[in-house]
């Protein structure tokens, strides 16, 4: 799936997320913490959610960055999950929907 960068389904959707206060020095978590994954609900920005500027020729743009993208805790985590639905070469779908929401 391809992911548009706009940071929507990071703000909109109920999903469990790695726990700001649980990612080690090393960017992994203890197996041990059952405080490691938390519920991010629906309508509130995730922590992890940033945005980065880009300079185009066009104009300035905004993209979202998911600061813990690259960490060993984000692997297996719904949200890794969920960046694998659809097809590989399909741009997301939900992103439209989503907008349509923040339209509504
Ligand atoms: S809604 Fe889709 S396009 Fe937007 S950030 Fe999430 S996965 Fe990417
Ligand atoms: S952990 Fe990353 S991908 Fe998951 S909701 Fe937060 S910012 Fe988005």
């Amino acid at each position: 799936m391809h992911c548009l960068r706009c940071g929507r389904c990071c703000l909109h959707l109920d999903i469990f997320i790695v726990n700001p206060s649980s990612i080690l020095a090393d960017g992994s978590i203890d197996a041990a913490d059952q405080e490691a994954m938390i519920i991010k609900p629906a309508g509130k920005k995730c922590p992890h959610l940033a945005q980065q500027l880009l300079h185009p020729q066009e104009g300035e743009v905004s993209i979202a960055v998911c600061t813990i993208h690259h960490l060993h805790c984000y692997r297996g985590t719904p949200c890794e999950q969920f960046e694998q639905l659809g097809p590989e070469d399909a741009v997301c779908v939900m992103s439209r929907y989503l907008r349509d929401l923040d339209e509504e």
